[in-house]
């Protein structure tokens, strides 16, 4: 009998396959991933000033709370006048009787009736930090806009025979970019004496630093002052303890003010309420600066 031999190397090599363990396939290594370049950053470098301009530019909120502000203050407007003891100088800056006086107001100029922010932004654009430089020349191109609600107001004090100064810290080169850009936004300017800057001398009074005192006590030698209106606490008042707890205790006396002769504007993009957490002094570096801020923000109540 013969049996074919391939048929039968056939069958013996086919159980042989059958049953002989099968060889580990060799996987060969994964390719190392490939990464992708990280992503540029699109825009400026971070900046702490990013958000609180945003807000101001884009919230709707922030202008809602202006004009509620602004309208508050109308209405109030002519019961003050009506009222011949109605004064909103600080206890310690008004001397002598107010009835016989004139009426008046006054409002702080920056984030009060014109709105500085595109300068914010220009900042944060350009990543660079404020200085008088940068600043000066955006005040010279005198196109800031009023912030709403502040035109409606200064006209209405103004119809009513209410005089409308602006008390502001805008250095005296200056003066004449702010009067033009108050004129040109609108606001009611009678007289060179309406806006008094930080060169307004006064006689008879020390000027002390970027302090509104002896400027108020100018304005209210002839006038009674029915409102002020301001961004900062020092635009009512002086604050010689400039910290966090020192503004407090130095607005607590007038806490029944607010929102009846002294209006207050929120400015989260400056103010003196930030150098207050870091003792006043802007020649620490800017990460020393930005820790003392961090170490100030309260994680429990
Ligand atoms: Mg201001």
């Amino acid at each position: 009998m013969r049996i074919a031999l391939p048929l039968f190397a056939g069958l013996l090599l086919a159980g042989c396959a059958a049953t002989a363990p099968q060889p580990k396939p060799v996987l060969a290594p994964a390719p190392a991933p490939v990464t992708a370049p990280a992503p540029q950053p699109v825009g400026p470098a971070p900046n702490d000033l990013l958000n609180a301009t945003a807000w101001t530019q884009n919230a709707v909120e922030h202008d809602l709370v202006f004009r509620e502000i602004y309208r508050d203050a109308q209405e109030k407007l002519l019961k003050a006048l009506k009222n011949k003891h109605w004064d909103a100088l600080p206890h310690n800056e008004r001397t002598g009787p107010v009835a016989k006086l004139k009426p008046a107001v006054i409002l702080d100029i920056d984030e009060t009736v014109l709105d500085n922010s595109p300068y914010e932004a220009r900042l944060i654009q350009s990543g660079k930090a404020y200085n008088e430089a940068t600043w000066g020349a955006w005040v010279k191109e005198a196109k800031a806009k009023a912030l709403p609600g502040a035109l409606a107001f200064t006209k209405f004090a103004d119809k009513h025979g209410v005089r409308v100064f602006y008390i502001s810290n805008r250095a005296q080169d200056l003066d004449q970019a702010t009067l033009e850009n108050l004129r040109k936004a609108g606001f009611p300017v009678h007289g060179k004496n309406a806006f008094l800057g930080l060169g307004t001398f006064v006689k008879g009074c020390e000027q002390i630093g970027s302090q509104k005192t002896c400027r108020r006590q100018l304005i209210g030698e002839h006038y009674r002052v029915l409102m002020q209106f301001g961004d900062q606490v020092g635009d009512f008042m002086t604050v010689l303890n400039n910290t966090t707890e020192g503004r407090r205790k130095a607005m607590a006396p007038y806490a029944a003010w607010i929102g009846e002769r002294w209006y207050v504007f929120p400015n989260p993009m400056y103010g003196s309420w930030e150098p207050a957490m870091f003792g006043n002094d802007w020649e620490q570096p800017a990460n020393v600066r930005r820790k003392a801020k961090i170490d100030a923000l309260h994680a429990d109540n």
